[in-house]
């Protein structure tokens, strides 16, 4: 996205609903090229040039994004540059062998880039246009990074992309359940996006009767939800008898891996086939299922994936691994080598159903889980969606949801030794007035949240329905 073109699109967020329906419905009528900007379009081109090329093209492909990254990291950051060096890596080594050099390089995680943020930064930050944000609550440890303020026409190109393996186009129209602030009336429409979008924060039976109607009237494509929210819809329909409009091709799930049966229960109820995919925040990478296959394939254009088995070498198929990222989008602070913590079953270099020769894999697990919050009606709460990405968590080392009751919840902070009474009130605020009302959030400072049994954090530590 140009400057320009984020300025009036930051502005159009800004208007006041009743201005942005008004607004959406006038930019909504735009071709793509104006809408999403020249970055959309170009990208998407060129997934589809490169689709369906032979595995040594393919590896072409990444291998050339691979040196871009690994030059630009070498020659602007501090860190890897440093390293590098340490390893004997020189720029031409980087472009004779993009891969013999990553391999030589060391895996950072959160923690590393957390703690040496500013030897991460690219020297490049004075002059291209750039966003802070976070992993949020995903893990219970807020995590701060910079990154390149283009990446969502970029990264709407490769979901446009995969979603339209099940029929996506840029005039479908989506029902979202997500993790945003609805006003008004308990939804909002978004001609832009061609998106009527629900609070994912009051699915209650009651909240899902008041929004049946307009569902069915705006006649959606898709419906885009979290998996529990999908299920809490199929229930409705199991329950009540009113099908979905029969416009309705597929679910578009991401952020959180459905368990089993869970995918199988959606298509039974509702008729309509459950599409998933598998992305971050980091944007290290994107990999969603095929038309055929339900298993994740990792684009080769939005970075390079490795797949690391328990002995630290490239995982071979059939074999547990973690998936290991070097993104191609973020040249502000390059990720490279970065272990995401989710684990999964690697299968292959080669999609056997569709014939795309992308690393496929399935299973996913780690940070990817379902826990959730219960409001006041005992309507569960998506852990995805109480992702607070704003500033308020800044001085904040880790923090935890406690639910004892329905409809409240203490939520525990670590906090850092600037953190002060005006950033708990921000907090609380921020949480309050994203449920509104369905949750009331009260933080409460604590010196230590302790590990689960198996050593990890828990987000929510939940003491309703066991
Ligand atoms: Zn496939």
């Amino acid at each position: 996205m140009s400057a320009f073109r984020r300025k009036i699109y930051n502005y159009y967020l800004e208007l006041p609903s009743q201005w942005r329906g008004a607004a959406s419905r006038i930019i909504g009528l735009l071709p793509a090229r104006y809408k999403f900007g020249p970055s959309f379009i170009s990208k998407w081109v060129f997934i589809k040039k490169t689709e369906f090329l032979p595995r040594p093209e393919i590896n072409r492909i990444s291998e050339q994004g691979l040196r871009e990254i690994l030059l630009h990291a070498f020659g602007t950051t501090e860190f890897y540059g440093s390293s590098m060096r340490a390893a004997g890596i020189d720029e031409q080594e980087i472009g004779k062998d993009p891969v013999g050099m990553l391999k030589k390089m060391p895996m950072v995680d959160k923690s590393v880039l957390h703690e040496n943020m500013d030897e991460f930064l690219s020297s490049e930050i004075r002059r291209v246009k750039f966003d802070r944000t976070s992993t949020g609550g995903t893990s219970g440890e807020p995590f701060y990074f910079y990154i390149n303020s283009d990446r969502s026409a970029k990264e709407w190109a490769f979901m446009v992309d995969q979603w339209s393996r099940y029929g996506f186009s840029l005039s479908s129209k989506r029902v979202t359940f997500r993790g945003t602030k609805i006003r008004d009336k308990g939804w909002e429409e978004d001609w832009l996006t061609r998106e009527l979008k629900f609070s994912s924060f009051q699915m209650t039976d009651q909240y899902i009767d008041e929004i049946w109607p307009p569902l069915s009237t705006f006649k959606p494509d898709f419906i885009y939800a979290y998996p529990q929210t999908a299920i809490l819809l199929a229930k409705y329909i199991e329950h009540s008898g009113k099908p979905l409009p029969a416009s309705v091709k597929a679910f578009l799930i991401g952020s959180e891996n459905i368990y089993k049966g869970q995918k199988e229960y959606i298509e039974k109820v509702t008729g309509c086939k459950v599409y998933m995919w598998y992305g971050h925040s980091e944007k290290l990478v994107l990999g969603g299922y095929c038309e055929q296959e339900d298993v994740y394939h990792a684009y080769p254009q939005y970075g390079y994936t490795e797949f690391i088995n328990q002995k630290g070498e490239d995982a071979q198929p059939d074999e547990k691994a973690e998936i290991v990222g070097t993104g191609f989008m973020n040249t502000v602070t390059p990720f490279i080598r970065y272990r995401t913590g989710d684990y999964c079953t690697y299968l292959g270099d080669h999609c056997p159903a569709c014939g795309r020769n992308y690393h496929i894999f399935r299973d996913v697990k780690g940070r990817w889980t379902q826990e959730v919050l219960y409001g006041l009606k005992g309507n569960p709460i998506s852990m995805s969606a109480i992702n607070i990405h704003s500033d308020v968590f800044l001085n904040v080392f880790r923090f935890q949801f406690y639910q004892q009751e329905l409809g409240k919840a203490v939520l525990r902070l670590m906090t850092r030794k600037e953190f002060t009474e005006k950033d708990k009130m921000a907090i609380e605020k921020e949480f309050n007035q994203k449920f509104s009302g369905s949750v009331v959030v009260e933080a409460e400072v604590v010196e230590d949240i302790p590990l689960t049994d198996r050593g990890k954090y828990k987000f929510i530590d939940q003491q309703i329905m066991k």
